[in-house]
């Protein structure tokens, strides 16, 4: 065990230029969500590109070393890199900085990539996810290195720009640069906090399976005069379908299907039961008059650390004006799963599969495919690393933080994980209710501030902890 002497002072000296430079920060981070970086839009090629490029440069000046585009098959990543401190552990960064489409574009108060400061937040596309927070971690070692001329830990700063879009070159980037972005620590910074004031560490992700599903009945439409009453009708034979999937109580009805999950503890059930969590002020800004789901698990449970199944789409038929007497000659459905450890994408495609061809009507035929598919990732916060990052946010929040789950899924983290057997530390600065996706994103200006102090406070804790 070996702890380093630093610290301590050059610590305060690093909060106390961080409190100087708050209104900095904030037109800082203007300046990047301008870009108008949407990975999903061949239009926006070019910006996604600006936006790598502004970005390496920007955190060039910032005192990294190194900093350059990788091209990928896709949109580029940016990897910068602060090695100077060959004894202490190496922090490895991942945020991204591509962002969401926009529309609907007349639902937006100021334009999305006009970033305008109204009371306390700034309003734009990619304010909180993810640019506002790979700021937090950028400003922090600028900081840094400013007031010290060192940082505590080294750094590697890997940002993508395909997170919108499913990393889908990731991980061929993380297998080719394996070398350089070594590392002892992985922070992810792309998550939100339980509620205001509450700093949060996420240590769960719920995987994806995604399924396509159609039915087909007669070789064309049918007249529903001629035809009525000696064919089934391959809508009908899907809702009877849909209706075997789960009861009326929420609970997945498919053999297998819940085979694999791991049990939650009492602790963790006890963690999550003791957390300041109101169901009805969830609910409220959900817009639904009562929650669903299994009545054997707490709200938070369900939307954690339990498996989902949702029709995200049905369709079929005769859906224009007026009426027409038709059989429809198919009907489709896309479904997909919320999936928590240790269940396979591939697993639940097994067990649904075996059940749909089980019970589809015999007078249709049942064509049922996976489109894609992503793994669960639980870690184990019983290693010190995690009792350092939450040191590191409370000093920031003055608040106890809270290790909470996440319903969602950020495909790198099961990958890097994975691949370095490291462990990934969820630091999020955002708000539930920040709008990310939606029309009037926007960031708490004082969890960006708080953030990036956290930052600092995390490097200088890392780097305190013994070396494994
Ligand atoms: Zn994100």
């Amino acid at each position: 065990m070996r702890l380093l002497p630093e610290g301590g002072m050059s610590i305060e000296r690093v909060q106390a230029r961080i409190d100087k430079e708050r209104e900095r920060f904030v037109s800082d981070l203007v300046s990047v969500v301008k870009i108008p970086s949407i990975s999903s839009s061949s239009a926006h090629k070019k910006d996604v590109l600006a936006c790598a490029d502004y970005l390496a440069a920007r955190a060039k000046k910032a005192g990294f070393e190194r900093a350059g585009v990788f091209p990928t098959a896709g949109h580029p990543a940016v990897v910068a890199e602060w090695t100077k401190k060959k004894e202490a552990p190496t922090v490895l960064i991942y945020g991204h900085y591509d962002v969401q489409p926009v529309d609907p574009l007349n639902e937006w108060t100021t334009p999305p990539f006009e970033p305008t400061v109204r009371d306390g937040r700034l309003y734009g596309r990619g304010a909180v996810d993810d640019k506002g927070q790979v700021w937090a971690h950028l400003l922090a070692c600028e900081a840094y290195l400013a007031e010290t001329g060192s940082l505590p830990v080294n750094v590697k700063l890997l940002v993508e720009g395909e997170e919108e879009i499913g990393s889908e070159h990731l991980e061929a980037l993380l297998t080719k640069e394996a070398r350089r972005l070594e590392a002892d620590f992985v922070v992810v910074s792309d998550t939100a906090m339980l509620d205001r004031g509450r700093p949060s560490i996420c240590y769960g992700l719920r995987g994806l399976a995604y399924f396509e599903l159609e039915l087909k009945g007669s070789s064309t439409d049918l007249h529903s005069g001629s035809f009525g009453g000696g064919v089934k009708n391959p809508l009908h034979a899907l809702s009877e379908i849909v209706m075997r999937l789960k009861d009326a109580s929420g609970k997945i009805l498919v053999p297998g299907f819940l085979d694999l999950v791991r049990p939650l503890s009492k602790d963790e059930r006890d963690r999550i039961r003791a957390l300041p969590h109101d169901e009805k002020t969830w609910r409220r800004p959900v817009g639904i008059p009562a929650t669903a789901g299994d009545p054997d698990f707490s709200l938070l449970e369900r939307l954690w650390a339990r498996p989902t199944l949702d029709l995200n789409g049905i369709w079929g038929g005769f859906q224009g004006e007026g009426a027409k007497t038709v059989i429809p000659a198919r009907a489709h459905a896309k479904l997909s799963c919320r999936l928590v450890p240790d269940q396979t994408p591939e697993a639940i495609f097994e067990c649904l599969d075996s059940y749909l061809k089980k019970i589809c009507p015999k007078e249709v035929e049942l064509t049922f495919k996976q489109l894609h598919g992503g793994l669960p990732w639980v870690a184990d916060i019983s290693h010190p690393s995690f009792a350092a990052a939450a040191r590191s946010m409370e000093k920031a929040f003055g608040a106890q933080t809270c290790y909470i789950r996440e319903g969602g899924s950020i495909p790198f983290v099961r990958t890097i994980a994975d691949a370095t057997k490291r462990p990934c530390l969820l630091l999020g600065f955002g708000l539930p209710d920040e709008n990310a996706h939606a029309p009037n994103e926007w960031l708490d200006l004082e969890n960006y501030q708080k953030g990036i102090k956290s930052c600092a406070y995390l490097y200088d804790e890392l780097a305190r902890l013994p070396r494994e």
